[in-house]
């Protein structure tokens, strides 16, 4: 299929793109990597009379690290993550999803604010956001606005943006010392959307998780904290009887859907193994011992 007609402008500025979009309102769409535009043009899932092409506006560019905080510029590529030094050594988390999204191709184009502007709930990026306590800065009619991950995911492909904002940046906490993250995610294939991923960033002390937040993905319509399985984890040694808790206490957090690609139950199963295996991944110390004793 071919994509319905359409205009075209090139952004000048952070600035003539809130104008085009305050011009023209829901009748025209942001385009960046065009990785999930484009498609869904083409599949006319999506219908813009004016696409505002913002991928030359260098306000939206570069990675920087500044009194603890690792803040993205939103039109930087997946390929830009996997790659900067910044990224594995103060974002870790992200340096290890990033390998799971799509592939080399589309990486090359896709960038970090089209992935968290399109909210699919089966994106790695936004998960990892949850995980860090991003803040996510958007510009708009009103100046900026600074949005919790927690809050800017709203549903299915839905988020906090209106149809006049841009997403210009992600900021995430650089990781601390006493701090661990870790990612693992299920795929029939590599390069596939995940049938259930988890991204999480702990923070622990003499072995012991003392905080502890758990993104899964892919498994219900948004990014999910597994507060619940969490409660069961922090504050005491990690044994078979707190990983057996948490694990029963997935079905309070989780609301598992079937599809095409796997069931409810299928995916309940699988989130309950990502969360043993993501604990062995941040505790490998604790994980070792149990299998000694
Ligand atoms: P675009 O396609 O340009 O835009 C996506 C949406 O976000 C549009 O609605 C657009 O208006 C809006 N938008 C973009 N930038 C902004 C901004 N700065 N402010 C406000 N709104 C904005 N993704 C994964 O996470 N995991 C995968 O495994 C994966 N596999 C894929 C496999 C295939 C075959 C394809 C085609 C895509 C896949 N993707 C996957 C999606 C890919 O990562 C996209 O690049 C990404 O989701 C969107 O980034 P983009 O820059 O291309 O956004």
């Amino acid at each position: 299929m071919k994509a319905p007609a359409f205009d075209y402008v090139r952004a000048r500025s952070l600035a003539d793109a809130l104008s085009l979009l305050q011009r023209h309102g829901e009748a025209a769409k942001i385009i960046a990597g065009g990785q999930s535009l484009v498609p869904a043009l083409n599949l006319r899932l999506v219908a813009p009379s004016l696409l505002v092409d913002i991928g030359g506006l260098a306000e939206l560019k570069g990675i920087s690290v500044d009194g603890g905080v690792v803040r993205i510029g939103a039109l930087t590529r997946h390929v830009e993550l996997q790659r900067a030094p910044e990224i594995a050594s103060h974002a870790p988390l992200i340096a290890e999803a990033i390998r799971h999204v799509a592939h080399p191709a589309i990486r090359n184009r896709g960038t970090i604010g089209g992935s968290l502007a399109q909210a699919d709930p089966a994106s790695e990026l936004p998960a990892c956001a949850l995980a860090l306590q991003a803040t996510i800065v958007v510009a708009g009619p009103q100046g900026e606005r600074r949005i919790a991950a927690e809050d800017f995911f709203r549903g299915l492909f839905e988020t906090a943006l209106s149809p006049h904002d841009v997403l210009v940046a992600v900021e995430v906490p650089a990781i601390r010392p006493d701090e661990r993250s870790a990612f693992l995610e299920l795929a029939r294939r590599s390069g596939d959307y995940a049938l259930v991923g988890l991204a999480c960033h702990a923070r622990l002390a003499d072995g012991v998780l003392r905080e502890l937040r758990l993104a899964y993905f892919a498994i219900g319509t948004k990014p999910t904290l597994a507060v619940n399985a969490a409660k069961q984890l922090v504050g005491k040694p990690l044994s078979e009887a707190s990983i057996a808790d948490a694990q029963a206490a997935l079905a309070q957090d989780l609301a598992a859907q079937d599809d095409i690609h796997a069931s409810a139950a299928t995916r309940g199963q699988l989130a309950r193994v990502l969360l043993r295996r993501v604990l062995a991944a941040l505790l490998p110390e604790a994980a070792a011992e149990r299998k000694t004793a």
